[in-house]
């Protein structure tokens, strides 16, 4: 099996809704949010998982092509199609197969940084309005016998219009089906489009649309230029 290409993808991420996905409470001080959202360990700029992105993708996808065991009986636990024959089990790597025949995973997806123009949005924001990239909303139960909001509790959340890059590498062996694969992820972003990323879906959160989508091949014989300024510094 040789690798035949390499397929460069990019896009526009943008946030049509308040996006969230759950950081760790443990790297948060006393007295901070109770349900943070996952940010960069330096910057502390929100970003968002390649996994997520992955996990999700591949999800909606099994949703329409169905899951199966290794031994190709109906996957009934949850798990994701472990199959190691279908495409979506070519494209995202099958789950916990180790005895398939197909090769290496074919898709990366890389995590996904917040663009400069929404970074410096909300830089802005958070001189004139104390938001640290990220909008604070409160959620409350509605109590069915008096109507009264019960138990409030706060989420974060990416604000709506925020964008993020995406930027995710096919690769491309000799007995591919290039096309087939390409339409596969075309068809995933459109189930996402027409979903949710992240948490809380059913509660409006998680819109969103790729904009820009590009795809690039990349040359794998082609050897990398170096520039003299480069080499000489
Ligand atoms: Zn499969």
């Amino acid at each position: 099996m040789k690798l035949k290409s390499l397929v460069h993808i990019s896009a526009i991420l943008v946030c049509e809704t308040g996006l969230r996905i759950g950081g760790s409470k443990d790297t948060i001080q006393i007295g901070g949010l109770d349900n943070p959202i996952i940010r960069h360990p330096i910057s502390d700029i929100p970003y968002i998982p390649g996994s997520s992105i992955k996990g999700k993708l591949r999800s909606l996808l099994e949703s329409v092509y169905g899951r199966r065991t290794k031994h190709l009986q109906p996957q009934v636990n949850g798990e994701p199609c472990s199959c190691g024959l279908c495409d979506v089990c070519r494209v995202f790597g099958p789950h916990k197969n180790t005895n398939h025949q197909l090769g290496p995973t074919r898709l990366i997806v890389r995590d996904a940084k917040m663009t400069k123009k929404s970074i410096d949005l909300l830089t802005e924001a958070q001189q004139s309005k104390g938001v640290f990239f990220s909008e604070i909303k409160t959620e409350n139960t509605i109590n069915r016998d008096n109507g009264t909001a019960n138990n409030p509790r706060q989420y974060e959340r990416i604000p709506e219009g925020t964008s993020f890059e995406i930027e995710m590498v096919l690769k491309v062996y000799d007995e591919d089906d290039q096309q087939k694969m390409i339409d596969l992820i075309k068809q995933g972003l459109m189930l996402l489009e027409n979903d949710y990323l992240g948490s809380s879906g059913s509660r409006g959160y998680g819109k969103v649309k790729f904009d820009k989508l590009e795809f690039q091949e990349i040359d794998v014989h082609k050897i990398k230029n170096v520039s003299s300024e480069e080499s000489s510094s």
